[in-house]
């Protein structure tokens, strides 16, 4: 999902990312190559946050243990989801990115003229703090706790399966199946729970293959952070087809843009609002290749 929307949003953007950043973490590859790879490892501060949520939701709930009590499952929950704040928050300090640019980078950070994002501790400690304490407070969280250890089904994050050999990731919280019926949690992007159906689909594919268990009886659980909402969705057999067709679709149009860079087409950005929040701008900035274009 990520891939296409950053493909429809700007193909420049989409290169940087998925081409020309490859490579950049080896000690051989050219400046421009590591820069690269450096800007696409950036996260929004949102992101981040959303991040270390989903590890502690997953270290809480899917790796197996029983909780003697809800306000263990909960304490763990917090431990984790704090410890993960004060670590990565230690290494954007350090600039810890410079030497592994995999480590914390926050856009707001990086990308602060004024310096005054250092400041921000506390705001982004408390925007965790208030995610957590309304997730705890969901019913939800007791229903989690009370889910026996053997009916988590374990994730990889980013998980993936294929569409007609098209690899397909995404990136849910949470999976579990109890007797005959299967769940699966997903980030939504919205107060209201809205989710393109393509999302929910692609959750649906995911689940049944972690499942076995027919659409009819699965549900996706639409969570955002902060919101005492969980939004239920059923999937539906023709929206899964459809989203087959969309994914198809979406891969032969990579796939040719791909074939044209390969054949010498020359590919410039395309200045859109997206622009002020593209972890790339940094090189776009005062490049003709924003205009003239890149090969
Ligand atoms: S800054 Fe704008 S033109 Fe450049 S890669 Fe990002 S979105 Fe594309």
């Amino acid at each position: 999902m990520h891939r296409d929307l950053l493909f429809n949003s700007c193909h420049l953007a989409y290169l940087f990312n998925y081409h020309l950043a490859r490579g950049g973490q080896l000690p051989y590859s050219s400046d421009r190559c590591r820069l690269l790879y450096r800007l696409k490892h950036i996260r929004t501060a949102d992101s981040w946050l959303r991040g270390i949520f989903a590890d502690a939701v997953r270290h809480t709930f899917n790796c197996g243990q029983n909780y003697a009590t809800c306000n263990a499952a909960k304490e763990v929950l917090q431990r984790h989801a704090l410890e993960l704040f004060r670590r990565n928050w230690h290494e954007c300090m350090l600039d810890e990115w410079r030497k592994d640019p995999k480590s914390t980078n926050i856009f707001e950070i990086y990308y602060d003229q004024d310096n005054v994002s250092k400041t921000l501790f506390a705001e982004w400690l408390a925007v965790l703090e208030d995610w957590l304490k309304s997730f705890t407070a969901n019913s939800l969280f007791d229903k989690l706790w009370q889910l026996d250890s053997l009916k988590w089904r374990p994730l990889d994050t980013p998980a993936s399966f294929d569409i007609d050999g098209i690899r397909v990731w995404i990136n849910p919280l949470l999976a579990w199946r109890d007797h005959d019926y299967g769940a699966i949690m997903i980030f939504s992007h919205s107060q209201c729970g809205d989710l393109s159906q393509i999302e929910v689909s692609l959750a649906s594919m995911l689940l049944s293959q972690k499942t076995y268990l027919d659409i009819e009886k699965q549900e996706i659980m639409l969570y955002m952070p902060g919101n005492d909402d969980i939004f239920v969705r059923h999937p539906v057999r023709q929206e899964l087809k459809q989203c087959k067709m969309m994914i198809r679709e979406s891969s032969g149009n990579m796939r040719e843009f791909e074939h044209n860079i390969v054949r010498g087409m020359a590919v410039s950005g395309q200045r859109t609002t997206a622009c002020e929040s593209c972890r790339f701008i940094e090189l776009c900035r005062g490049n003709d290749f924003f205009h003239n274009g890149l090969q």
